[in-house]
């Protein structure tokens, strides 16, 4: 039952998307929270801050294109979503806006699932916000990061910001000699290109591929059939959203309350 003590979260991205909204509800549910998670389409950073305050909105999910743009409208920034250069989350906190990123946590825990990240080597293809926050969760627990990108001046920045090594173009990870690898680029997101070619994936080697949808990428089965440990994005999504549910509401869901909505979610998408 929705009323007047129920807390609001919300999502904000240019297209709303249900999946956030299915693992925060679920979560809510299963916990018998009056929580309320409702996913907004908008391209106005400013005024969903401004709404967030006005009506007292409790924690706001934030994705493309709102992530660094919503950073100098907020009240703090903690220092590792200052660090990574983006803001995905953000806590009101008795009116007090605080910007966070739990996508570095995601992809920390969805590797975990299946292997030690401490003293492993990791080929990051890309550069962008997603490979921001890789590069620091990895170097955090521990992890040799080497980053590829079409645009170079993009990866030298990126390494220059948050460390690891910057190696070249995609068309440079030739002969990776690496223990993980990872796609943080947004090639093969709804379609069927991949990365790199298939025979540039090196067998037995963990391959993790960041694109949620579909859950099964072009380079997750490529990987697979060369015999590949690999990890879907939806593990790093399912992450990041249970931190944040942590911070919204104060309570811990099950993950597979979360994941089993999340699953359903993209089933009906
Ligand atoms: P950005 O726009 O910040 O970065 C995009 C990256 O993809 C850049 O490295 C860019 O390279 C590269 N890229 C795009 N098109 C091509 C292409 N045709 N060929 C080679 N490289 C290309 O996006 P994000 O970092 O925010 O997101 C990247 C992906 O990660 C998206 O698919 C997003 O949905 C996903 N994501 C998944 C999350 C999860 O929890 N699973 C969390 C966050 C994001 P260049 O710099 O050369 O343009």
């Amino acid at each position: 039952m929705v009323d007047r003590e129920t807390k609001l979260c919300i999502s904000i991205a240019t297209k709303a998307s249900n999946f956030g909204a299915s693992m925060h509800n679920a979560g809510y549910a299963s916990l018998d929270l009056n929580y309320v998670y409702l996913p907004v389409a908008t391209t106005d950073t400013h005024g969903a801050v401004v709404a967030m305050r006005a009506l007292n909105i409790r924690g706001m999910s934030v994705s493309v294109p709102h992530k660094q743009t919503i950073m100098p409208m907020l009240d703090e920034v903690d220092e590792i979503a200052r660090e990574i250069g983006a803001v995905n989350t953000v806590i009101n906190e008795d009116g007090r806006l605080v910007g966070r990123n739990y996508d570095w946590i995601g992809v920390v825990k969805a590797l975990e699932e299946v292997t030690t990240i401490k003293g492993k080597t990791v080929a990051l293809l890309g550069a962008g916000g997603a490979a921001r926050a890789i590069v620091y969760g990895l170097r955090k627990a521990g992890a040799l990061v080497d980053v590829y990108n079409r645009d170079q001046s993009r990866g030298r920045q990126l390494v220059e910001a948050l460390g690891g090594n910057f190696k070249g173009a995609l068309t440079d990870a030739r002969s990776l000699q690496c223990d993980v690898l990872i796609n943080a680029t947004s090639v093969g997101s709804q379609t069927k290109e991949m990365p790199l070619p298939p025979e540039c994936i090196p067998e037995q080697c963990i391959v993790m591929d960041i694109v949620p949808l579909p859950v099964q990428t072009e380079f997750i089965k490529a990987a697979k059939s060369k015999g590949c440990t690999t990890v879907a994005g939806v593990r790093m999504l399912v992450h990041q959203a249970s931190r944040q549910f942590e911070d919204y509401t104060g309570s811990k869901a099950s993950i597979e309350v979360m994941e089993k909505a999340l699953m359903k979610a993209i089933e009906n998408s």
